[in-house]
């Protein structure tokens, strides 16, 4: 009998254990809420599980919640990226030649971990094989962002996802022998409307939350120029037909006006890079409402991120690089000056440990935005870009970005003020004392409350 008794309340202790919602509160932090231009001092923070409850200048405190002393340090809600490739740590030729998939994987969560502890609670991931890791990561496996994946590239023949060597020949003419690149999930290498949509749907049925299309040349590819424009009129109409059927958008890889207004006109809602966009080019962006995540901090990127895993910058890739980055200034003057839409994404990728030039573009952006317009960018900017993924969103409980009542708890805690100082960001050893994401703390270096 007695141990009857005691079975029965150890398994209610257990049952009471698992749906017991584990609260924390957060005292004393200077609130910057994602949208305001201003801090907010002496207010607490409640979580519940997953979601922020309560956001006030004092809270009682319920049974049994673990209480944080922000010390007066800034609580801000948790950055996002918006071009990520987690997958992509290695050159490409490295990825699809010699590196195990498995070896590529395990890199991929090492990345998503190492952009969560720089504060990136959100990432859209733009290209590259990175379900698994998602599902990985929601369930807690492994640390790591929130992940809005696109799945593989969808790219035209000789297209900026075509990197095929010289002597891999076409599928179509040649063989029906899959492409590693094909095969692993980095790449549909497509042409004409009927293999756009089976593409498309290929992305969606594995969990796309938004399609990526190479819309022109592309500097890390061997076979098409800056100046090329992919893709006719009539397949990225079918990528996006398809995209809006999942109730999503299609985001482009482009750097040209042409291939910048072609994708537009095709209903393309989302430009990435766009260094070398005229003022036609911007304005149509404005016109048709779409968003522009263009990435300033490449003036100063160092050598290795455009030649990962290689001595020196192959000539060929330099005279890319050097076309591109000398628009990069006009192009951030006109977004400026027609106000538009900017994401925040760093497309930082290439090697473990680049991913801390994706702090850069905080300070970079400054040159054109002040920080807390560059802060809004990072956060409740980037969450309206995410919310275009429509019912395809796999995080509809709450808002993303925003520190208010119903939100995601994924917040983080910064001694120094980053909307006077954005450099606070850019050190996050340093000045990152608390990470919280999905209520969950994946670092806190503030003292006990006691
Ligand atoms: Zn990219």
């Amino acid at each position: 009998m007695k141990l009857h008794i005691l079975l029965l309340t150890t398994l209610s202790l257990l049952v009471a254990k698992t749906y017991a919602q584990q609260t924390i509160l957060i005292t004393n932090a200077q609130v910057w809420d994602g949208t305001s231009d201003r801090v907010v001092p002496n207010t607490s923070v409640l979580i519940e599980d997953h979601l922020i409850v309560k956001v006030a200048p004092t809270i009682k405190a319920p049974k049994g919640t673990q209480i944080i002393d922000a010390q007066g340090k800034t609580l801000i809600p948790g950055l996002s990226d918006a071009h990520v490739h987690l997958a992509l740590t290695m050159g490409m030729q490295t990825i699809r030649g010699q590196a195990h998939w498995m070896y590529t994987a395990l890199r991929a969560a090492a990345s998503a971990e190492n952009f969560l502890m720089q504060g990136f609670t959100t990432v859209r991931d733009l290209g590259g094989p990175v379900f698994g890791l998602k599902k990985a990561i929601d369930e807690g496996l492994v640390p790591g962002p929130r992940i809005f994946p696109s799945g593989a590239f969808i790219s035209q023949t000789s297209g900026h996802g075509d990197s095929r060597t010289a002597n891999e020949l076409s599928t179509y003419w040649y063989g029906n022998i899959m492409h590693p690149i094909d095969a692993l999930g980095w790449a549909f290498v497509v042409d004409g409307r009927a293999e756009v949509l089976k593409a498309a749907r290929e992305n969606l049925r594995q969990g796309a939350t938004q399609l990526k299309v190479m819309a022109g040349g592309g500097i890390d590819s061997d076979f098409d120029p800056i100046h090329s424009v992919q893709f006719t009129v009539d397949e990225l109409r079918a990528a996006v037909s398809a995209a809006e059927d999942w109730d999503t958008y299609v985001a482009v890889h482009i750097y040209n006006s042409e291939g910048a207004i072609r994708a537009l006109e095709a209903g393309v809602q989302c430009l990435d890079h766009g260094h070398l966009l005229n003022e036609t080019a911007i304005k149509k962006i404005k016109e048709k409402n779409a968003w522009l995540v263009p990435q300033a901090y490449w003036i100063d990127a160092p050598a290795d991120f455009w030649a990962p895993g290689q001595d020196q910058i192959p000539p060929e890739t330099l005279k890319k690089v050097k076309i591109v980055l000398e628009g990069t200034k006009r192009q951030m003057d006109l977004a400026k000056k027609h106000q538009i839409k900017m994401g925040f994404g760093s497309d930082a990728y290439g090697g473990l440990g680049l991913e801390s030039l994706a702090l850069m573009e905080f300070t970079a952006r400054t040159k054109w935005y002040t920080p807390v317009e560059v802060l809004k960018q990072a956060t409740s900017g980037n969450a309206q870009l995410l919310a275009l993924s429509g019912k395809t969103n796999p995080y509809l409980e709450g808002p993303l970005g925003v520190i208010v009542a119903g939100a995601y708890a994924d917040l983080l805690i910064y001694e120094g003020n980053p909307l006077e100082d954005i450099r606070v960001l850019t050190d996050p050893k340093e000045h990152l004392k608390l990470i919280m994401k999905d209520g969950k703390i994946f670092k806190n270096e503030l003292k006990k409350a006691d």
